[in-house]
């Protein structure tokens, strides 16, 4: 077959399996399995694959209608224009959290002290720790999870990235604490149960530890608020992902223990990111 007819075939049967933007899908695994970029799909329309080319792709094809995720496929995601290695052992980088490192990034003009203390709770992929390493090169940047599997791929997506992060494993808090932080980042489960089982097919395949949240998702924020302060320095600051609708629940959680808090929004328009710091200061 002629790559445009390959094309076509991909396309028809991701959209039989309903997948949203099937045509790019198609496209990519193709350049993807055959080392091109995608515009010399175009450039060779006519272009007659191989049986063993043929073959393959019908496999990438059947595992994108069995709906894995795209990026599992091609074992990448971009995230701050730095590419990430991820598979089913972490959560795939999401274009929303960016907001978070561009907060982070404005708060870093205004901070003048020399060593900077910045720890990454539930890395994952690693994405916000090896982002902040990158483009904050003076601060010392930690990474943690419960999930050795995934500190072994955030580990890798240091090095990819050439990136200076110092990984740790454990629960919660238990890996910085007896340190205080000028900054504890987070993107932290919060997912609720129940809405979990009403998301995409595709995000069935991430692991649910790097969703699913207790107490309607809130858990995490609740003991991080309760426990910031013997974590932070005095002018120690927190930012953390939340759900679109946690916004007001998470700020009362951190008001309670005698935070000041704001929100941002995402480019949807969305809440996204809720930044604390201690009144006092
Ligand atoms: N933003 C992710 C999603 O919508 C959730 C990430 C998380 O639970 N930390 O799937």
């Amino acid at each position: 077959m002629k790559i445009f007819e390959v094309l076509q075939w991909g396309e028809r049967r991701l959209k039989e399996a309903e997948v949203e933007n099937s045509r790019w899908d198609a496209d990519l695994l193709l350049s993807f399995d055959l080392g091109w970029r995608r515009e010399q799909l175009y450039l060779e329309r006519e272009t007659v694959l191989s049986d063993e080319q043929w073959k393959h792709y019908q496999s990438l094809i059947a595992r994108r209608s069995a709906r894995e995720p795209l990026q599992y496929i091609l074992r990448n995601q971009e995230f701050m224009g730095l590419s990430f290695y991820v598979d089913e052992r972490v959560l795939i980088p999401r274009a929303d959290s960016e907001i978070l490192i561009e907060k982070l990034l404005e708060f870093r003009k205004s901070s003048a002290k020399a060593e900077i203390r910045i720890a990454d709770l539930c890395t994952g992929s690693g994405a916000l720790a090896v982002a902040i390493a990158h483009f904050w090169t003076e601060a010392f940047v930690i990474g943690t999870d419960l999930s050795s599997a995934a500190l072994e791929v955030a580990r890798y997506n240091a090095q990819q990235n050439k990136a200076q992060v110092e990984w740790r494993e454990g629960d919660f808090f238990e890996p910085i604490r007896g340190e205080r932080w000028d900054w504890i980042v987070t993107n932290p489960p919060y997912i609720p149960e129940k809405e979990h089982r009403l998301l995409a097919p595709e995000i069935f395949k991430e692991p649910e530890m790097a969703l699913v949240g207790a107490e309607n998702g809130l858990i995490f924020y609740r003991r991080l608020a309760e426990e910031a302060a013997s974590l932070l320095k005095p002018e120690g600051r927190i930012l953390m992902e939340i759900g679109w609708d946690q916004g007001q629940a998470v700020q009362e959680l951190f008001q309670k223990q005698g935070f000041r808090t704001q929100v941002f929004r995402d480019y949807g328009g969305r809440d996204r990111v809720v930044y604390a710091e201690f009144s006092m200061r």
